[in-house]
C-alpha cells in the first residue's frame, strides 16, 4: 500500500544527506570534544561549525547557541533557568493557553515551587493579544514566554510585538520556536526575544537534539551539572553525530525553505479548500491566513476524531488528532479547548501537516477517501441522530 505520511508536525523522516553527513562521526571522527588531541579536535570543530550554522539562520552569535537533548530540553532551560536565575527579583511568569506542553508542564511545576503563573487566553483563530501580555506584567513579573507557532492549529503569533512590550517593561523573553525554524524565516533580533527554542526533528533532522539560543546578558541557572561542556552552561558530552545532523538539517533548510514554504503552503490551501468543499459540517481551526505553511486542521462534526484517524490509517494515511506529541490521550485537546471549541467538537479534529515529499497527488488521495469514511462514520453516528 502507498503510504502518505501527513504529520510532519509530530515529526519529518531524517533526510538521507543528513544521515549521511552524521555517519562518520559514529566510529572515525568519534572524538570527545574535551580532548587537546586531533580526535577531540576534529570534533570540536564539527561542532562549532554547527553553532555557526544554527546561529546564521536565526541572526545570532554563534556563543549564544547551547546545543539540547531538543525542544523539550530547550524550554525547560529557558523557563527553569530563567525563573531561578531572577527569583530575587520576582516570580511572575506570563504564558498563554497554548503552548506546548514542554512549557505548560514547566510552568505547572514552577507553579508548585512559589512561582505565580498567569495563562493568557487567545481568541477563536488562536491568536493572543500583546495588549492583554501588556496588562498582565507586574512589577513581579520575570519572565514571558509566548510560542512562535502553535503546534496544533499552525496559528502564527505575534511574537515582534509582545517582544517589543517585553523589552520596554525590562522582562526576558522566551519563545518556543520548535514549529517555526526550518520552516519560514526566523531572526531573533525582529522577534526581540532573550531566548529561543529549536528542535532538529521538526525540520528533517535527527531526534533528540535541539538548541536553545539564550541572548548575551541573559542569566540562566544551568539545568544540567557536571563537566564544563557549553561553557558551563550544559554539562554531559556532546552528541557530536546528532549536533552534526542538526547542522546538516539548518544548511539544507536555509537554502529550500523558502521555494519549500510556497509550494507547501499551495498544497495546505488545496486540500483547505477541497475539505470544506467536499465535507459539510467542516471548519477550519486556527488563523485563516496567519499559519504555518504545511498546516491544516479542521474540525469535523458529528464524528470521532479518533475513528477518522484509523479509517484513514487503514487507507495508507496518517494523521493526527488533537496533540501529535499526546494523540494517545484521549482528553480533548488543550489548545482547541483553548479557541473556545466545546469538548465534543475538539474530538473531532482532524489534522495534516504537510512536509517536502508531499505532492498533489497526495492531496487529492485525501479529498479523494476523506468525504467517503466521514459518510461512512457518520452513518453510525449517534451525534449527529440526535442533531437531526
Ligand atoms: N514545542 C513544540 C511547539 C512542539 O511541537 C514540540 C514537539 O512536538 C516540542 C516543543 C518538543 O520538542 P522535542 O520533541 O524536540 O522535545
Amino acid at each position: 500500500m502507498r503510504r502518505i505520511y501527513l504529520d510532519h508536525a509530530a515529526t519529518t523522516p531524517t533526510r538521507p544527506e543528513v544521515v549521511k553527513a552524521m555517519l562518520p562521526f559514529f566510529s572515525d571522527a568519534f572524538g570527545n570534544p574535551s580532548s587537546i588531541y586531533f580526535y577531540g579536535q576534529e570534533a570540536k570543530g564539527a561542532v562549532e561549525e554547527v553553532r555557526t550554522r544554527v546561529a546564521e539562520l536565526i541572526g545570532a552569535r554563534s556563543e549564544e547557541i547551547i546545543f539540547t537533548s531538543g525542544g523539550t530540553e530547550a524550554d525547560n532551560y529557558a523557563l527553569k533557568g530563567a525563573a531561578y536565575a531572577n527569583e530575587r527579583k520576582g516570580n511572575h511568569i506570563i504564558t498563554t493557553s497554548i503552548e506546548h506542553n514542554a512549557v505548560l508542564e514547566v510552568c505547572k511545576f514552577l507553579e508548585g515551587r512559589g512561582f505565580k503563573i498567569t495563562r493568557l487566553p487567545v481568541d477563536e483563530h488562536g491568536l493572543v493579544d500583546p495588549d492583554d501580555v501588556k496588562r498582565a506584567i507586574t512589577d513581579k513579573t520575570i519572565i514571558i514566554s509566548v510560542m512562535h507557532a502553535n503546534n496544533e492549529v499552525g496559528t502564527i503569533e505575534p511574537v515582534e510585538e509582545i517582544g517589543k512590550i517585553a523589552r520596554e517593561a525590562g522582562v526576558c523573553f522566551h519563545s518556543d520556536a520548535v514549529q517555526t525554524v526550518g520552516h519560514i524565516p526566523v531572526s531573533v533580533d525582529e522577534l526581540k526575544v532573550d531566548l529561543l527554542a529549536i528542535s532538529a526533528h521538526k525540520f528533517y533532522g535527527p531526534k533528540g537534539v535541539g538548541a536553545l539560543y539564550v541572548r548575551k546578558g541573559t542569566n540562566l541557572v544551568p539545568l544540567m551539572h557536571g563537566g564544563g561542556q557549553e561553557k558551563r552552561r550544559r554539562a554531559g558530552t556532546e552528541n557530536i553525530p546528532a549536533i552534526v545532523g542538526l547542522g546538516k538539517a539548518v544548511e539544507l533548510a536555509g537554502q529550500e525553505m523558502g521555494k519549500e514554504a510556497e509550494r507547501q503552503a499551495y498544497l495546505r490551501d488545496k486540500l483547505i479548500k477541497g475539505l470544506l468543499e467536499k465535507i459539510d459540517h467542516a471548519r477550519l481551526n486556527g488563523h485563516p491566513t496567519r499559519r504555518l505553511p504545511n498546516n491544516v486542521n479542521v474540525i469535523v462534526d458529528f464524528v470521532e476524531g479518533e475513528s477518522l484517524l484509523l479509517s484513514l490509517d487503514s487507507e495508507g494515511i496518517c494523521a493526527s488528532t488533537g496533540s501529535a506529541c499526546s494523540s494517545a490521550s484521549p482528553e480533548p485537546s488543550h489548545v482547541l479547548l483553548a479557541l473556545g471549541l466545546p469538548a465534543e467538537q475538539a474530538h473531532g479534529s482532524l489534522r495534516f501537516t504537510l512536509g517536502r515529499e508531499n505532492t498533489d497527488s497526495d492531496v487529492e488521495r485525501v479529498l479523494e477517501v476523506l468525504p467517503g469514511i466521514v459518510a461512512r462514520l457518520r452513518a453510525m453516528s449517534p451525534l449527529l441522530k440526535t442533531q437531526k
